[in-house]
């Protein structure tokens, strides 16, 4: 998709109401400062659309972007920041959980995983979670610039296994410096919305 306009059209908070969209959605989610902010703003070519944490875990919203008035990308908040008590860390939770469950919409659900690390509990937690919602996430490994090439297999082999994700299941390794892994991104966000 080329794009020629992007909104952030609706931030809701714990409390707020889900807006009902017509437009297909795509999500992406991550724990925080795994570079989802720096992909978003990657995918839309703009240096600072989606806040990149000076301030990890501070973004607690749901972000919708309108994206030329064709489809929304739906901006999940970051998880396990290890600074947030544990009952504002629940509440993350459900948000999440709540939008990947009612959104009538969402078409594709991404899941951000740094390249470098073994997958967290909850990496895993939020990957079984999306499956319970009957998707298939796409593992975007981010940060790929941070390896020597010679490593990228073993890493990518690391990540499947920790997660024990599906057979089948796209792994896109993603560098927000070199941009690697764009198009993959934008190839499968327009297949999803039928673009
Ligand atoms: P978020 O909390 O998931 O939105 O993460 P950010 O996009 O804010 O990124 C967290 C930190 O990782 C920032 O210091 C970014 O500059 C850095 N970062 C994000 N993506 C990449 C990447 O692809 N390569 C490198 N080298 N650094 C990255």
């Amino acid at each position: 998709m080329v794009i020629k306009e992007v909104n952030l059209e609706t931030v809701c908070g714990v409390t707020s109401k889900l807006p009902e969209n017509t437009l297909p959605e795509v999500a992406f989610a991550g724990k925080s400062n795994v570079g989802k902010s720096s992909l978003i703003n990657a995918l839309m070519n703009r240096k600072s659309l989606a806040r990149t944490s000076a301030q990890p875990g501070k973004t607690q919203t749901i972000n919708f972007y309108n994206i030329n008035d064709a489809m929304y990308l739906v901006d999940l908040p970051g998880y396990g920041y290890a600074k947030v008590a544990e009952s504002e860390k629940a509440k993350w939770g459900k948000m999440i959980e709540n939008y990947l469950h009612t959104s009538k919409q969402l078409r594709r659900v991404f899941l951000l995983i740094d390249i470098r690390h073994d997958p967290s509990a909850n990496d895993k937690l939020m990957y079984d979670w999306i499956i319970h919602q009957g998707f298939d996430p796409v593992i975007v490994a981010t940060k790929l610039d941070k390896l020597k090439r010679s490593q990228v297999p073993k890493c990518i082999k690391a990540v499947k296994e920790g997660l024990k994700v599906k057979p089948g299941t796209v792994i896109v390794p993603f560098s927000a410096v070199t941009k690697q892994g764009r198009e993959e991104i934008w190839q499968i966000m327009d297949e999803a919305v039928g673009y």
